[in-house]
């Protein structure tokens, strides 16, 4: 097996000694760890404290810098929705997993796996309601505002 996802897999078993969920994450540049996470449900009131989002965080934190092209996450379980947008914003292009949300929600750990099928959904059908309240015109237009200052 790959030495980076060996090190996820080691984090997720680690975790789960320590008494957390089984998930660890190392984000990699040019053949190098740059952090690593593992998910901290257990430790902090947090539901964003999964292991690739700390490993993101850590890194731009780090590196002082939002932009992390060029890196390379592997995550000992499939992302979730939350983590791959992450992912999605920071600029990362590749990354690799070992196990599926389906061998996550066979343990129990089913949220993943509800979240990418509600999102296939039309937003008036999914599980968690979300409704628009337009701008009124007395209202100042934050996105206008941005678009004049930038
Ligand atoms: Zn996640």
């Amino acid at each position: 097996m790959n030495t980076f996802m060996k090190r996820a897999i080691e984090l997720a078993i680690q975790n789960v000694h320590e008494g957390g969920q089984p998930f660890g994450a190392v984000l990699v540049k040019d053949n190098q760890i740059i952090t690593e996470g593992v998910n901290e449900l257990h430790i902090n009131h947090d539901i964003s404290g999964h292991a690739e989002l700390l490993a993101i965080r850590r890194a731009q934190s780090k590196l002082k810098t939002t932009d992390l092209s060029g890196y390379t996450m592997y995550a000992s379980g499939e992302p979730c929705p939350m983590c791959l947008s992450a992912m999605y914003f920071s600029g990362i292009e590749q990354v690799y997993y070992c196990q599926t949300v389906e061998d996550a929600a066979i343990v129990g750990l089913t949220k993943s796996k509800e979240i990418y099928q509600d999102l296939k959904k039309d937003k008036a059908n999914r599980t968690l309601a979300i409704s628009q309240i337009p701008l009124e015109n007395m209202h100042e237009n934050p996105m206008k505002l941005f678009q004049e200052k930038n």
